[in-house]
């Protein structure tokens, strides 16, 4: 099976260029198996009897990005390297913005295929690429199940009017195509590769200390270590899923997200495995997968405001506005926070968790963001507090997810609650609520052994 059409985008008019080889720009889909970006390019260079070239810039201090999170990508990148040596693709990696690389090697290119992301700076790339490459630029969508612009053509409001649009699409993308073998191997090319020493020096040379003293409890990179925790998620906890996913005291979740980020794994993948099983949890899980995070890249991809509070829908914003002026019952300052040094045993546990292990669970996340806007003097303060801890600390940080969820905290995507102070007519989350639902006592021991744990480890 080939790569449906509809993932494909020609972004500019240039012709076809009598280079030396096909390049493919990995960015958003580090990965190797079921990469519908990577097949694309390797059928266009079997056509063109040309080898391919995958060239992957590394962007310095990107995005506020740390040790954590290059130690994570690298790690993946390592196994990329590996894969394509095995097939003899040729795997350049510099540290270079995306411009410079791209462009460079571009002059001696047939054509450049991209993968797609949607964030801001990505957009801005793709323009630049496509107005100053010699060649065609060609971008290939692989990390959604629905293509963005099938899905739907406007913003949504919320998953209700999202869920119909993209479920209807689904017999058609839940597919991947089939890896094409490479024909025009890429001898006499850099073929390189990537090992654990190399790491190192490239984290130097970001200006990081490859020493710098990690959290033990840090997720593996790596499409490998992705299928691995798919298959223990899928035999140990997708049967629970439906019914325990939201319970902070129990790891019931699929841990996925750090490697839907870097796009070392396929939502696509991820989703086809997880219906071979059959289980009645299918459901609720797909609902995370597909339809909340699309909706998260439906947001970014139609609002270029998606981190201000711009993006929140017109009740939000007046409400909150409307509030601005009420008394905090306390105020923190942003260090204090960082620090988990709040009078909330919770939030801390939630904010340790998320220093600790660069993942904080999903439904103390929400309740994180409702307590900094409480907490914040307003809420413009409050949601760039919000975007800076998540995108210091978490693995799948800086992530359309990201921006949607601490949005969401505020009002997106969800509907006017009953008024109170603060909040205004915003959903409001209290201690009280999470104790009535959950054991909460057990997620404070669950953070505090996991502490315990690491330092044991140091
Ligand atoms: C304040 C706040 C900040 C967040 N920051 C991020 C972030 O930076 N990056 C990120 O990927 N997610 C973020 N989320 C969404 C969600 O909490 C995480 O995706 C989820 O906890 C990831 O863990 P998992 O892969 O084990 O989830 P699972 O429960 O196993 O879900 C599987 C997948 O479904 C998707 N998913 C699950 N919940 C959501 C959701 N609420 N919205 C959109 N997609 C979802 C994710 O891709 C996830 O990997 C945030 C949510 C909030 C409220």
């Amino acid at each position: 099976m080939t790569v449906d059409s509809a993932r494909v985008n020609r972004l500019n008019n240039q012709g076809l260029q009598s280079g030396d080889y096909v390049i493919y720009w990995m960015q958003a889909s580090q990965r190797v198996e079921g990469n519908d970006a990577l097949s694309f390019a390797i059928g266009r260079a079997n056509e063109l009897r040309r080898p391919l070239v995958v060239a992957v810039a590394l962007v310095n201090r990107y995005l506020g990005a740390g040790a954590r999170h290059y130690r994570f990508m690298l790690q993946g990148l390592a196994q990329v390297a590996e894969r394509l040596r095995e097939r003899r693709i040729a795997f350049v990696l510099r540290e270079s913005s995306p411009e410079e690389l791209i462009l460079t090697l571009g002059r001696r290119a047939c054509c450049v295929i991209a993968d797609r992301g949607y964030l801001r700076h990505q957009v801005a790339w793709y323009r630049q690429l496509a107005e100053q490459l010699p060649c065609p630029l060609i971008q290939v969508e692989a990390n959604v199940v629905v293509p963005v612009e099938v899905a739907s053509p406007k913003e949504e409001y919320a998953a209700r009017t999202f869920r119909p649009k993209v479920q209807q699409h689904l017999g058609r993308f839940l597919s991947l195509a089939t890896q094409p073998e490479t024909r025009c191997p890429a001898s006499g090319l850099d073929l390189m590769t990537l090992d654990a020493s190399e790491t190192d020096s490239l984290l130097q040379s970001l200006g990081m200390d490859p020493l710098e003293e990690l959290p033990r409890l840090i997720l593996q990179g790596g499409e490998h270590e992705a299928r691995r925790l798919l298959e223990e998620f899928v035999e140990h906890r997708l049967p629970q899923y439906d019914k325990s996913r939201n319970d902070p005291s129990l790891d019931a979740v699929s841990h996925m997200s750090p490697y839907l980020h870097f796009g070392q794994i396929s939502p696509i993948e991820i989703a086809v495995r997880v219906q071979t099983t059959g289980l009645p949890s299918i459901d609720a899980y797909l609902e995370e997968l597909i339809v909340r995070r699309e909706l998260a890249i439906n947001m970014v991809h139609y609002n270029a405001q998606y981190d201000s509070l711009a993006v929140l829908p017109n009740w939000a914003q007046t409400t909150l506005a409307e509030h601005a002026r009420d008394q905090r019952p306390v105020l923190y300052t942003r260090d204090e926070l960082e620090a988990a040094r709040t009078h909330d045993p919770y939030w801390n546990a939630a904010q340790r968790e998320m220093l600790l292990t660069g993942k904080m669970h999903g439904y103390m996340r929400m309740y994180w963001g409702k307590k900094i806007l409480e907490w914040s003097p307003d809420a413009a303060t409050a949601m760039s507090w919000m975007i800076y801890l998540n995108d210091a600390y978490e693995l799948d940080g800086r992530d359309p997810n990201g921006y949607a969820g601490v949005a969401w905290g505020l009002g997106k995507h969800d509907q006017a609650w009953r008024e109170r102070p603060i909040f205004g007519k915003v959903r409001y989350m209290n201690a009280r609520g999470l104790e009535r639902k959950y054991d909460m006592d057990a997620y404070v021991q669950r953070i505090d052994a996991l502490e315990i744990g690491a330092q044991g480890k140091a």
